[in-house]
């Protein structure tokens, strides 16, 4: 139906149905500048950073100018919120340019976050701020080096534009500058397109998204899909599942390596390929906690803690596996695999764990393994102790025992959070028979599963980064670039390239404890859903 043309805004935003996705136009800005580029995710596309005219650049990556071929579009998606069927949601605030062909002939959609409003942003203005563009900007690259699937980032670009937002610092609405990241992935597709059409009953859709994910994203599997017979498609969906299930394990096994916690695992925001995807309020563990979670939204709940994202992942694939049962059909082989989901979790952690504790895989299956665990909790958890700063001391523990007898509380007290009550050595006294006992069981693993230091040294440096992008260091920068000052931000684009590399002498703050004053700063520690 053609609409009139003064028709067309009232009717902008809606509920749209038989479709997966509407034609719109980025909302052009005012002035924009390119604040930051990452070279070699042009490279991924293609795109040599060097040859380009940078103000040109600028003006694409914000939406104002449009290359042949590009055909912008918002998609459409529901989602579970904080356990809640929350119906259509969409990209309310990201706008798809369209599929570029990289070298290797791999496929990168490039998609613009807060490049103005889109049918699918339901009240809100479709922009994104300066503070929550560079958070997703710095974090994405910062997994990407530490090797965690995730979407990545090619540019950060600042609007010229105002925007406002009510819910920082004191509650008062404030005009922040405005900013756009374009992420890069090899596909947006997320847990919720799949829901919002089950939840429509618009199965053929369904399966045509199925069809189509599976021969974009594992042209291995598709070979079969055209046939007719409708069980050897059934094997096909359930071997695409069975990846799904596999590589969000992946990526919530490596969030829990790296001390990662999402904030807002909602199903809207689970890709299909286990990307990491959507920074809104993540954060780091600095002291370690397993019930902390960086999203003030999520404060009583606690759904999204550090150490519920394991199960809040399986939960999410049990809405995926609901919403897809109705074309598969078989809720019996998708019950199962979920069934067994618990266990292989469990088996893939203490892999991860046996890694980060420079131990080979076959130590999981010693009969103390599981206690060697525990007990590790329980220290960790006696008082705060910093994840990051933790094991990589570790390293140095690990490596030296045989030759000269070292204390563990020695060798780790650079990872000690400063304690009244605790003893010269930053330990609290009680505490001490906790560090005493997992000493000794370490050392009785380490020198079971012998190996020469230099090896030993070499795996765990490379399962325990010394850089991870704390909260407080991204605000910081965020602090300068507001004030014009980029010294901080261009400090950490450069550090999060090489995560695993000892820090320069004068680097060396950047992978200190969080300092006692961003504890209750805003920003510096926990942060809201809306940015
Ligand atoms: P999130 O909690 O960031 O995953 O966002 C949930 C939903 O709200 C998504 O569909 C977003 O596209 C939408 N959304 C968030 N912020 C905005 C905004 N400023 N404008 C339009 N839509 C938004
Ligand atoms: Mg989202
Ligand atoms: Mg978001």
């Amino acid at each position: 139906r053609q609409l009139p043309a003064d028709s067309i805004d009232e009717n902008f935003c809606r509920q749209v149905s038989g479709a997966l996705f509407s034609r719109v136009q980025p909302t052009p800005v005012k002035a924009p500048s390119l604040l930051a580029l990452s070279v070699d995710v042009a490279e991924l596309i293609g795109l040599s950073a060097a040859d380009c005219d940078q103000q040109q650049l600028a003006r694409i990556l914000s939406g104002n100018e449009l290359l042949p071929g590009m055909d912008p579009h918002a998609s459409v998606y529901g989602g579970h919120q904080f356990g809640n069927w929350a119906g259509q949601l969409g990209d309310g605030r990201a706008i798809n340019l369209g599929e570029v062909i990289g070298p290797g002939e791999k496929a990168w959609t490039l998609q613009l976050k807060g490049a103005g409003p889109t049918p699918f942003s339901r009240q809100a203005d479709g922009r994104a701020v300066l503070r929550s563009s560079v958070r997703e900007f710095l974090c994405s690259e910062a997994m990407h080096y530490l090797g965690v699937p995730t979407t990545r980032a090619l540019s950060l670009v600042l609007t010229g534009d105002r925007v406002v937002r009510d819910m920082f610092y004191d509650g008062n609405p404030k005009a922040e500058p405005g900013a756009i990241v374009c992420r890069v992935a090899p596909s947006f597709v997320r847990f919720g397109h799949f829901e919002l059409l089950a939840a429509r009953g618009d199965l053929n859709l369904l399966e045509s998204l199925l069809s189509f994910v599976i021969s974009t994203d594992h042209p291995d599997l598709a070979t079969r899909l055209s046939e007719s017979d409708k069980d050897a498609r059934r094997v096909i969906y359930l071997d695409w599942f069975a990846r799904v299930c596999r590589s969000t394990q992946d990526m919530v096994t490596h969030w829990m390596r790296v001390g990662f916690v999402h904030g807002v695992m909602n199903t809207d925001n689970m890709s299909v390929l286990g990307l990491t995807i959507d920074y809104g309020p993540y954060g780091w563990i600095d002291d370690y906690n397993p019930d902390w979670t960086p999203n003030t939204t999520d404060e009583g709940q606690r759904r999204y803690r550090f150490g519920q994202q394991a199960a809040v992942g399986r939960w999410n694939l049990f809405q995926l596996a609901n919403a897809l049962n109705p074309v598969i059909q078989d809720a019996e082989t998708l019950q199962s695999m979920l069934n067994a989901m618990p266990a292989e979790f469990e088996r893939a952690r203490k892999e991860m764990m046996a890694g980060k504790l420079g131990l080979p895989a076959a130590a999981v299956e010693h009969p103390s393994f599981d206690e060697l665990l525990g007990g590790l909790e329980r220290l960790l958890c006696s008082q705060a102790i910093d994840m990051t700063i933790f094991y990589r001391c570790l390293i140095e523990y690990a490596c030296q025992h045989d030759s000269s007898p070292v204390s563990l509380i020695d060798v780790i007290s650079p990872a000690l959070y400063p304690l009244a009550g605790s003893d010269r050595t930053g330990v609290v006294p009680e505490n001490r028979p906790l560090f005493r006992d997992w000493q000794e069981s370490y050392q009785t693993f380490l020198l079971q599963f012998a190996a020469d230091s230099d090896s030993r040294r070499a795996n765990m440096r490379a399962a325990n980064p010394e850089f991870v992008l704390r909260n407080y260091l991204v605000q910081q920068a965020i602090d300068g670039l507001e004030q014009g000052d980029r010294t901080e931000f261009d400090s950490l684009l450069r550090l999060l390239k090489q995560p695993y590399t000892d820090l320069a002498e004068a680097d060396q703050r950047f992978a200190a404890r969080r300092p006692d004053w961003a504890r209750q700063r805003a920003g510096c520690s926990m942060l809201s859903c809306s940015s």
